[in-house]
């Protein structure tokens, strides 16, 4: 098969929070895979910078170290690595003070990309943004990457995009929400998209209701402060969640460019009707043997913040009137595994005598940990005896097909980052699409606060509390099983 990877061309790459956790276990070791694949340019480079004090040969070793204790099996390729960190600098920057920022502004080169990761606290974001073009760090085709969490609330998110716009423009700021750059998530699109055979039944006419789970097996742990604070509802629904509901509900835009595909998005989002109370299911895990709870791991014995939700909700549009989307995320359930399940309507007539037994279609897109799609089909159990039906699953990862290139796909980071130095914003939030994603997401927090609602109490190693299967069982549906 032929590669068609779009080429990149040269760029600079400073990342604010060069030392920090993401920068070592996910940015640094992705930008290395993408060297070893040939599509980082001869001339790019990559500057750390933090608040401690290095020089390029300690920052070179930093990058070593987080290669081989992050990477895979690209790790144990010596001389790549000592290729990658050549391309490797460091400068001491304070995000709150002017040190450092006429060093960095004197490495910038004319002509060549520019693009600022802010791998750093939000609080930060503005600090950076404004000493970027104080100091002539930053030129007019620049592009800024900043991370989740992107505001705490519609007020806040408004803050952050205000204070980010008065210094870029939005085409120049690049949202990073890494389960757009998934290749299942992708490959939804082409799916739905570049097929005849799915659009006609994507509506309320064959699709009985829609599932999304994002399962995780860890819990809070050593950042159960932090976590206390923002909750499965901001951390995981807000932004993941949302973006998944926007790409399976979205009409077909005109084209596949940035805008016209957020614009969708973004309808989406707006048509997204307030969360009743009755459909909404709030969670904590319990002690088990020596195992924290959530309190004792958020160290607050009363805190009522929830790790996890399930809710049901719907879309006020004429394509999805009447179909219920079922969204739940949660910590320490039985197995980690992410999925989008279409679950068709059933046959509304069976003319196979005997056959009682509930057929329906069921598209299911894996996230993780095994990403790939597969249909669930009704056939004829093979062999004599009649005709006797059973629901297998047709699988659509197509890794035959495509051959060994199908198993070598970047991950989610790696394509992000990628597309940042193509200028290709379509798998990044545009933040009308955050402010409207928290304006749907406060009236339901609101809620419960005013009501003051506690979370329930579930079992680690369980799908969660008693109540989320119950959210699906008074409308005589069930959650999918969250298997590995
Ligand atoms: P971290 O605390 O490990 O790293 C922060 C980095 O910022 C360090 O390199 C530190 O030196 C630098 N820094 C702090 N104050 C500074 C200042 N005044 N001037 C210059 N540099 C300064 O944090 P992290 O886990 O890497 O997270 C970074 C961002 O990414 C946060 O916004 C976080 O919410 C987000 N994020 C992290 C993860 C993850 O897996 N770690 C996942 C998603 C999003």
């Amino acid at each position: 098969m032929v590669s068609r990877v779009i080429p990149v061309d040269p760029f600079d790459l400073v990342i604010f929070g060069g030392t920090g956790d993401l920068a070592r276990r996910k940015i640094l070791p992705g930008l290395f895979r993408r060297f070893r694949a040939g599509t980082m340019p001869e001339e790019s480079r990559i500057i750390g910078s933090a608040r401690s004090e290095h020089d390029d040969a300690e920052y070179r070793q930093i990058v070593r170290d987080a290669i081989g204790e992050f990477g895979g099996d690209e790790k144990e390729d010596k001389a790549g690595i000592d290729a990658f960190v050549e391309r490797l600098h460091y400068v001491r920057v304070d995000a709150k003070g002017d040190d450092g920022w006429k060093e960095l502004a004197g490495m910038m080169r004319d002509g060549i990309i520019r693009a600022f990761y802010f791998s750093v606290g939000p609080s930060l974001f503005g600090d950076i943004a404004e000493r970027l073009n104080r100091f002539d760090v930053a030129d007019d085709k620049s592009r800024i990457v900043v991370e989740k969490p992107f505001g705490r609330d519609l007020q806040s998110a408004k803050e952050l995009n205000a204070t980010l716009r008065s210094h870029f423009r939005e085409d120049q700021i690049y949202r990073i929400d890494h389960y757009l750059g998934k290749e299942t998530v992708q490959n939804l699109m082409a799916i739905r998209f570049g097929n005849v055979l799915f659009e006609p039944l994507w509506n309320n006419h064959y699709i009985d209701h829609i599932q999304i789970t994002v399962a995780e097996t860890v819990g809070v742990g050593g950042r159960g402060a932090y976590y206390d604070k923002s909750g499965a509802m901001r951390d995981m629904v807000q932004n993941h969640l949302m973006q998944l509901l926007c790409l399976i509900a979205m009409e077909a835009p005109s084209q596949f460019d940035a805008d016209a595909v957020r614009d969708e998005k973004l309808k989406v989002i707006r048509a997204l009707q307030p969360v009743d109370y009755h459909h909404l299911v709030r969670g904590q895990y319990d002690a088990e043997g020596d195992q924290p709870s959530y309190r004792e791991d958020a160290e607050d014995p009363r805190s009522f913040t929830e790790s996890f939700i399930a809710l049901r909700c719907h879309i006020a549009n004429w394509r999805w009137a009447g179909v219920p989307f079922y969204l739940r995320t949660g910590k320490k359930l039985k197995a980690r595994s992410s999925e989008i399940a279409v679950v068709f309507q059933d046959l509304g007539h069976s003319i196979f005598e005997g056959d009682e037994k509930r057929h329906r279609n069921i598209l299911a897109i894996r996230l993780q940990p095994n990403e790939g799609i597969d249909l669930q089909v009704t056939i004829k159990e093979p062999g004599p005896g009649g005709m006797r039906l059973i629901d297998v699953p047709l699988d659509m990862t197509f890794a035959d097909a495509l051959g060994p290139e199908a198993e070598d796909v970047p991950d989610a980071y790696e394509r992000l980052i990628m597309d940042v130095f193509r200028g290709n914003q379509t798998l990044f939030m545009r933040g009308d699409e955050v402010e409207a994603a928290w304006a749907w997401t406060d009236p339901i927090i609101a809620g419960w606060e005013a009501r003051g609602d506690v979370p329930k109490l579930y079992e680690p190693g369980t799908a969660g509390p008693d109540d989320s299967a119950m959210l699906l069982h008074r409308d005589n549906r069930r959650w999918r099983d969250i298997k590995a």
